[in-house]
Order: C-alpha cells, then structure tokens, then sequence
C-alpha cells in the first residue's frame, strides 16, 4: 500500500508557531525531507523529536523527488518541510508533491505560518483580492518590466523581498505604479518584528538606510484604486452629507467643497461635478 505524504508547515521565527498536529506527524513518520538538516534539527531538538531526516532542496530536488517516490510508494510516510514557513511556498514541493500524485500516494496538507499570510492581513491593506508575485525578478529592468504588468491588476500585491534590494524595489514601484500606500513587514514573529506603513517614497526613503533594512521581509503594495474607492464614496451622499456638514460648521460653501474634496482624495472641480450630479440625483 502507498505511503502518506505530510506536508508540515513550520515556524516563521518563534519556535510556538507549530501545530500541535504538526509536530505529532514529525514524530511519527518514517522520515523527514528538509531543506536545511541543520536548521530543522534545531527545531526538532527543541521539540525532542529524534525522526530522520533526508535533506531535499532546490539542487537535488529533481533526483530527491524520484527517490521519495519510489520510498512512498513502497508504504513510506514521509513528513516535508521547508527551512520555514509552508513547503511549496517559494521553497522546494511542487515536484515531490507532484511525483506523489502521479504515483498515486496521498498527499495530506498540515497548515500552518506562510509569512505573506501574516503580513498581508497585519498590514491593513484590504485582504478581498491579493496577488502574491513571490520574489520579484533580481535585476531592475526585468522587476520594472514585472511591475509593469502588474500595474492595473485589481488586488493588493504582495511580494517576498531580499533585505539589500528593498529600498531598490520600492524605488521602481514608486516609479511604475506610481504613488500607492505600501507596507514593508519585516522579521515576523521575531524579536525586531515591525510593520512598517507609508508612501512607496516614505518607504524607499526609510529602507534605503542600510541599518534599517535588516531581515527578512515582504513588501505590500496597495491597488491603484486606492483613491478611486474613497472617490467611489464620494460619489453618493458622503461627499453631499460631508459638504453641509462643513457648512453647518460655519463655512461658506466653496470652503466647504475644498475641504471636502482634500477629505476624499478629490480635485475641487471632481468634487464639484460629483456633488452637482448627487444633488440633481
Ligand atoms: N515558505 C516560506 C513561507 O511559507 O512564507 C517562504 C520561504 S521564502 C524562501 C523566504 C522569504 O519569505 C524571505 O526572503 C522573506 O521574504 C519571507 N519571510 C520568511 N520569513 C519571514 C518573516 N519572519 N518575516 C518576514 N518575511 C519572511
């Protein structure tokens, strides 16, 4: 009878961030596949798991994959995870998960941290519809090109970004995109856990000191509709209700459309041409 594969997720950074389930699998199957011995043995330690494990990473993966194959096949269970976070997510997977299924072995997720996951959902940005874009090409003119793409995408976009090219990459999307609100969420769970909030510009600013941008980190990026959805308000009884309130305050009624229009993102005149069509509405 074929064996079982166990994807496990592991921690992020804080060594609590693992299911209870998690580590009874680890402790139980035949075998473990890790990127980093090492690194997995020190979270195995901690836990007093004593499980083999083979190593299996992205330059023997192709062979690995067969190996373990041929191992679940003949009845093994086998547990892999990555050096952290979600096997498959910007790790080694896809090719042993895919040998499983061609050989006809089960394939049993058990979730658990993805460091976009948690960044996305800290970072404030709306979560309804996300690109996740992986690590953006390494050289400026293929990310540009790759942002490019993604300019008019209807989704927050999200990016894993390697410390000594953020401040590089929040220069370009401030050049591509344009202005947008952006998140910089860097060493989660971890001691110097920060989310940094701001303009692409503010962030490119911020990170473009070397001692800032130190760790690991994922990049956010805000749709361009940004300003149109508080535009989108403004084009009902908001901006009416907010103008006669303005005038219920004592100003005249050109000030009262300027302050209004600065309130939801909009130019006088599209403030103007916006309130005269909701009042004849
Ligand atoms: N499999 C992992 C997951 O599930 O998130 C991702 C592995 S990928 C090789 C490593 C990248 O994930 C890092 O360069 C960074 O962009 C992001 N990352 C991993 N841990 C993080 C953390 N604690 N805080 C912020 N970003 C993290």
């Amino acid at each position: 009878m074929a064996g079982t594969l166990y994807l496990v997720a592991t921690p992020i950074g804080n060594l609590e961030d693992i299911t209870h389930r998690a580590l009874r699998v680890l402790g139980e199957v035949d075998l473990i596949a890790c990127e980093d011995t090492r690194r997995t043995r020190v979270l195995l330690d901690h836990y007093g798991i004593k499980t083999r494990l083979v190593s299996y990473h992205e330059h023997n993966e192709r062979e690995r994959a067969r190996e373990l194959g041929e191992r679940l096949e003949s009845g093994l269970a086998v547990a892999l995870v990555s050096d952290a976070g979600t096997p498959g997510i910007n790790d080694p997977g896809f090719r042993l998960v895919s040998e499983s299924i061609a050989r006809k072995v089960r394939v049993v997720p058990l979730p658990g941290a993805v460091a976009f996951v948690s960044a996305l959902v800290a970072s404030g940005l709306p979560t309804n519809q996300f690109f996740f874009g992986g690590f953006l090409p390494a050289r400026s003119q293929a990310r540009r090109a790759r942002l490019a793409e993604l300019r008019n995408l209807d989704a927050t976009l999200i990016f894993y970004e390697a410390p000594h090219r953020i401040a590089q990459s929040l220069a370009d999307a401030r050049e591509i995109l344009g202005e947008r609100v952006a998140v910089v969420a860097r060493e989660l769970t971890k001691m110097h856990e920060e989310i940094a909030r701001g303009s692409l510009s503010e962030l490119a600013q911020k990170f473009s000191d070397e001692t800032k941008a130190r760790g690991e980190m994922v990049l956010i990026i805000d749709r361009a509709e940004i300003q149109s959805e508080s535009a989108r308000v403004a084009t009902s009884e908001d901006l009416l209700a907010r103008v006669a309130a303005l005038e219920g305050e004592g100003l005249d009624a050109r000030a009262a459309l300027k302050r209004a229009a600065r309130e939801f993102g909009l130019t006088r005149s599209e403030a103007y041409r916006r309130l005269v069509a909701s009042r004849k509405a």
